[in-house]
This record gives structure tokens, sequence and C-alpha cells, in this order.
């Protein structure tokens, strides 16, 4: 036998299908563990051995909704356990086993009682079109911004097409939680349903499918039942109608479908980047539609909100992370949840793959590129505003002539921040801080300077405020 011919059935034999069983076997195991009984039986479960195909090995999963978020969630996990399990093994491709999603995913989905978020772990984790399971009123972390918005979501699936609130139009940028709340007023739904035997039937879809919808049931001649089909939901949802802008046609048929629902005593629901009175190209008529009902906007997150979400979902991973590192994240990480979510995501990846600790060294390593995008010249202000912000002062005692400790020292962290963090000198940072005299800044830089050698907690302050402002 040849070197690669040997080498060849030392690879058959790696993957052979009791082999794979066998592997897959101690793998799930050890992400069983790893990611914990709510979230296996959600994900992972249900995942089926294909086979190996030269050094890539198939795994399915029951639906395209599922392979995406294994795939999204999952991926790099899977393949790094699968290498280390099995050098015989490079890639893993992971592969649906139904339909396309496009039949799935379009058609008006009746959630089926009890609507099904994997968590509480009683409620079976049903896969309803393209509805996210984690996208439920459960785990939306309410805080100032989004208040108004959610609860006028909660309202909508606790008494869908109730007065006042048909339409709900939610707005806001991207990341802050529309599509979120729209899924969660479907999976709340059939709870809230008088008759527990029909739940409400929801379709859900983005501007785009709709329009891609409709364009393809004008072309095979079903556009009738297409209609229909919209006009015998009970809750309609479309998700991004920014999308719809400029598309004349679609934006007709909305408009109709959309007036047949609202007469007929159905909710709908539209979610958008602006309030229907900034979205150019929607027709007037449809405007007016839109603002009639209920409009509600999700503002920009602010540090608590944003602190509060990590902290949420900190919980759910189970993974250990140090209150600083989500201030850190939380700090300086402002744009939309998402971002936020992909960067804790990222850094419980890191420690699951290679059990490193996430300390606030480690962070700002593992997240270089995403802070990088994020980082801005330092300001004296900013750091005035920071560092009040840390110590809970108020703004203007940075510039006040008062010499209580519990604001003179957190005032003497700025000055040495910015004598540290700036270009400035200490003339013009004594004038930033109320006028003061260049020995004063000086007498402060001195004393943080000695203080750090001494005092732990001060130190890691004064640490953590210096990574927050300069990334
Ligand atoms: P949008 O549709 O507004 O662009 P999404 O609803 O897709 O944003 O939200 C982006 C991500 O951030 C999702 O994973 C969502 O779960 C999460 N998210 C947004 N707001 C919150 C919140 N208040 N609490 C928990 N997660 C949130
Ligand atoms: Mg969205």
């Amino acid at each position: 036998m040849t070197a690669e011919a040997r080498q060849a059935a030392a690879d058959a034999d790696a993957t052979d299908a009791t082999t794979l069983a066998t592997q897959w076997g101690r793998i799930s195991a050890r992400l069983h563990t790893e990611l914990g009984e709510a979230d296996y039986r959600s994900w992972l479960h249900q995942t089926r051995i294909g086979g190996c195909d030269g050094d890539e090995l198939t795994l399915f999963l029951p639906t395209r909704f599922l392979r995406d978020w294994v795939r999204g969630q999952h991926g790099p996990r899977l393949t790094a356990a699968w290498r280390a399990e099995n050098p015989a093994i490079r890639h893993v491709a992971l592969r649906a086993e139904t339909m396309p999603a496009t039949a799935a995913a379009l058609a008006p989905v009746a959630v089926p009682p009890p609507a099904a978020p994997p968590e509480p772990a009683t409620r079976a984790p049903e896969l309803t079109g393209a509805l996210d399971p984690r996208f439920t009123f459960a785990n939306f972390v309410v805080g100032k911004p989004n208040e108004f918005a959610y609860a006028c979501a909660r309202r909508v699936a606790a008494q869908p097409a109730c007065q006042g609130f048909n339409p709900l139009f939610l707005y806001g940028g991207v990341g802050l939680g529309k599509t979120h709340l729209m899924h969660a007023i479907a999976w709340d739904l059939p709870a809230s349903a008088p008759d527990a035997a029909r739940p409400p039937a929801v379709a859900y879809m983005s501007a785009e499918i709709f329009m891609h919808r409709f364009i393809g049931a004008l072309r095979s001649q079903s556009a009738i039942e297409f209609k229909d089909q919209l006009r015998g939901v009970d809750v309609l949802m479309i998700d991004d109608l920014q999308f719809l802008v400029g598309k004349d046609g679609t934006q007709e048929e909305f408009f109709h479908t959309f007036n047949a629902l609202v007469e007929s005593g159905k909710q709908i629901v539209v979610s958008a980047d602006k309030s229907p009175s900034d979205m150019p190209g929607i027709e007037q008529r449809l405007r007016t539609r839109l603002s009639c009902g209920m409009v509600a906007d999700l503002h920009a997150t602010t540090y608590e909100l944003r602190l509060s979400i990590l902290e949420a979902k900190k919980q759910q991973s189970g993974v250990d992370i140090p209150d600083k590192v989500l201030a850190l994240l939380a700090h300086k990480i402002t744009t939309s949840v998402r971002e936020l979510e992909g960067a804790l995501n990222r850094l419980i990846a890191e420690a699951g793959l290679f059990g490193r600790p996430i300390t606030l060294e480690a962070a700002p390593v593992i997240l270089q590129d995403l802070l990088r995008a994020h980082d801005r010249r330092v300001t004296i202000d900013e750091i005035q505003r920071k560092v009040a912000e840390h110590y809970n002062i108020r703004l203007g005692e940075m510039l006040s002539p008062r010499r209580a400790r519990s604001v003179a020292r957190p005032r003497q962290v700025a000055m040495y921040l910015a004598k540290q963090l700036t270009s400035r000198s200490l003339p013009e940072i004594g004038g930033k801080f109320g006028g003061r005299d260049h020995t004063t800044v000086l007498h402060a830089v001195k004393q943080v300077r000695d203080l750090i050698t001494k005092d732990v907690t001060l130190a890691e302050d004064v640490d953590l405020l210096r990574r927050m402002l300069e990334g």
C-alpha cells in the first residue's frame, strides 16, 4: 500500500458513520454543558450527521431557520469542536433538511398554542416561519428609550385591533429592537387569545419579501390567492417598510390589503426606520393611513439601557464576564443593540472556544476591530463627562470650587486623564476645570499617579476610564 492509500484508508476509518456518531456524542455532551439545557435543546438537539466528503462534514438541521441560526451563533464553535475531535475534518457544512423556506417563511403563520419561545422550557421550541424564538417580551430589556414602543407592542399583543393602536407603527434606527418587538407580539398573541383553540393567524414578513411575493404572485397569476391569503390573517406585520419605497404597484397593493384588513377589524403592525411623515417616496394616502393609529418610536439607547441589556444577555449565556468589561462595552458601543450583542457574543465565543477568561485587558484585544470603528479623539469635555458619570457627580462639579473629597477626587482623576490622554498643556487643562491654576493641575496629576500605586480600587477606576475613553 502506498503512503497515500494508507492515509486514505485511515481517513475513511476516521470518518465512518460509527466513528462520527461516537464523536458527535462526545461533542454534543460538551456543547450541552457549555450552552445549557435550554439553548442546547432549542438549537442543537435536532442536529443529524450527514457524512463526510473529503475533509468536510455535513450536519443537517431540520429547517433553514435553524440552520441559519446555528450557523450564525454556533458555526465556529461546531467547526472547532469537530476539528479538535477528528483531525480528518477541516470544515463543517450546515444544511437544512426541509424544502426551500420561501414557502414556509412566507405563508401566513398560525402560531400554535402555546406560543413557543424556548423559555420557559415547558414550551416546545416550535419554529413558526421566520419568527425568532429569542425575540420575546421576556427577553426585551425595557428602559427609557424604548418603554413607550414596548408598552404599545404589549397592548397590541394583549388586544389586537384595539381602538387607537391600529395600525401600530414602530420606527427607529437600525438595531434598536423593532423586529424584536414585532416577533414578540406574534409570540404573545396565542396566550392572550380569547379562544385558545383558535389562536390568531399571523403573517409576518419584511417589506422586501412582501414585494417579492406579490410580484411573484402577479407573474404566476395567483395574485388573487395571495390577496385572499393575506386578508385571511388576523394580524399582518410588515417589517422595514422603507423598502417598499418607490415600488408603486406594491405600495398600491399594500394599501388595499391594509385597508381591507383594518376595515374587517384586523391588526396591522408596521416598522420602518423613519416616522411616516419623514418617509420619502410613500404615497400620501398611505402615509395618512399609517399615521392614523399609534406611532411609536424607539429612541437611541442610553448607557443605562445598554448596560441592562448586556447584563441580561450575560445572565442568559451563563458565562462569567466582569462588570467592568460590560461597562466598557456599554460605553464604547453606542450605535445599535445588534452591535452590542455582537461584541458580547464574540467575547463569549472566545471564552467558550479557548477557555480564556474575559478580563478588562483581554476584551479590547478580542474586540479590536469592533472598537476601532468607534474610536474618536478624546476631548477634555468628554473626559469630564465620563468621569462625572462614573463617580455619579454632576458635570458642574468638575468646574466648581467645592473641595469636598467626593468631588475633589473625581476632579483630580479627570485632570490626570486629561493630561494623559490629550495634548493639552497644564494651563489649558486648568482653564477647562473652572479656570484653575496650572499648579493645581500638576498637583492633581502627581497625587493620582501616587495614589494608584497604593489604592487598588482607584487604580482600577482610572484604568477603566482610560480604556473607555481611548479604546
Ligand atoms: P431593528 O429591527 O430595530 O433593526 P432588532 O429588533 O433586530 O433591531 O434588534 C437587534 C438585536 O438587538 C436583536 O438581537 C434584538 O434581540 C436585540 N435587542 C434590541 N433591543 C433590545 C432590548 N431592549 N432588549 C434586548 N435585546 C434587544
Ligand atoms: Mg429589523
